[in-house]
């Protein structure tokens, strides 16, 4: 696949992008510009790219953001130039990488890169619009234009000929569901789980969890609509999150209650939910990303009683660089299918009224693809 001639080459580039001004603020396509590729540094034309909750959450207040904020920072492209010092060969396949590991810092020297201190770092501007304002990007990123300009150790290569939309999703949701089964909570077969959220992540745990073995997977969600997605990714059984919701599982887990439940909301509600569907002894490994102000409550005496673990799982417990390309592989071959998960493919221009299908809880994930 061939870059757009717009982003190739090292010079400064102006490109098409998805704009947040402020929070709450409209979305726009607007024209931005880019800084050339410096010391180190990767143009990647991009490809495809998705609209991930995380997205929406930068632009609805729920997490702290920077304006004028290009969003995305789920995707895939091709290399189109490179800045001095760089290896990587222009036309090279890559998936983005949100959270880059610096591989010097205490954590990552530990190997927990998922954990890097280095990016944590507050983002600094980084191009900017057209009336000169200077630009934020989405964890660093700001994937959702027609090109960006990253540190090459942000971009994994993989293999060429991938489907584009879903290739895209390995760098946030796929990688952060799957390493969540796989990494953090570790499923084994002939358990039990259940999914709290069914949006582009939660179905990437399910179908992670169908794959570890998991004998019984509860698919729970708000939305009825979402009950033939769940069955078809691999759910034994589609729960509405209502008042029965505990009930319901319990007659599901000889009245235990599941081994593992994944909250891939980040919600203090979801999290109370999920910690009360959980037997005794069980874990609740909590994959959505909530709001700082957002308190959870439980009981001291349950969280003794209950005996059960509560912890996160961040970008699935993973290193994206050694993880990406096995699930690129898996991806080739067929035994990883992510069809499901992409519920439509559609233009930059219509990337805001995916944002709002978002808000309102509908499909799994929207793709923007360019070419
Ligand atoms: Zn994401
Ligand atoms: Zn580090």
């Amino acid at each position: 696949m061939s870059a757009p001639e717009s982003t190739t080459g090292t010079a400064p580039v102006t490109v098409r992008a998805l704009v947040a001004r402020g929070s709450g603020a409209e979305l726009r396509v607007e024209r931005v510009r880019l800084p050339a590729p410096g010391p180190g540094e990767v143009r990647v034309a991009i490809t495809a790219a998705g609209v991930c909750h995380s997205d929406l959450s930068m632009v609805n207040g729920t997490l702290a953001a920077r304006f004028p904020l290009v969003l995305g920072h789920e995707a895939t492209g091709v290399v189109a130039g490179t800045g001095p010092g760089v290896d990587l060969a222009v036309g090279t396949p890559v998936v983005l990488n949100w959270a880059p590991a610096c591989r010097a810092c205490w954590w990552c020297r530990r190997g927990e890169p998922w954990l890097c201190a280095a990016t944590t770092a507050p983002t600094v501007p980084r191009g900017e619009t057209d009336d000169g304002v200077p630009l934020h990007l989405t964890l660093g990123l700001g994937a959702l234009a027609e090109a960006v300009v990253v540190p090459e150790r942000a971009v994994i290569p993989i293999p060429a000929g991938l489907p584009a939309a879903q290739a895209a999703l390995l760098g946030c949701a796929v990688l952060t569901g799957v390493g969540a089964v796989r990494n953090t909570a570790r499923v084994v077969p002939g358990e039990s789980v259940a999914v709290v959220g069914l949006g582009g992540v939660g179905l990437a745990v399910l179908t992670a969890a169908r794959r570890a073995g998991a004998r019984t997977i509860l698919a729970v969600d708000v939305a009825e609509a979402k009950r033939d997605l769940a069955l078809a990714a691999g759910a034994t059984d589609f729960l509405l999150a209502d008042d029965r919701l505990s009930k319901e599982v319990r007659a599901r887990t000889e009245s235990r209650g599941v081994d593992h439940a994944f909250e891939c909301v980040g919600r203090a509600a979801t999290i109370r939910a999920a910690w009360r569907l959980t037997r005794r002894g069980g874990a609740v490994t909590v994959v959505g990303m909530g709001a700082k102000d957002d308190m959870v409550s439980l009981g001291a005496l349950d969280i003794f009683h209950s005996a059960r673990t509560l912890r996160s799982s961040v970008y699935g417990s993973s290193d994206p660089d050694r993880e990406v390309p096995v699930l690129a592989a898996e991806l080739a071959d067929g035994t990883l299918d992510l069809g499901l998960l992409v519920s439509g493919t559609i233009s930059l221009d219509e990337a805001p009224a995916a944002f709002d299908r978002l808000a309102r809880g509908e499909g799994a994930r929207w793709v923007v693809t360019l070419d």
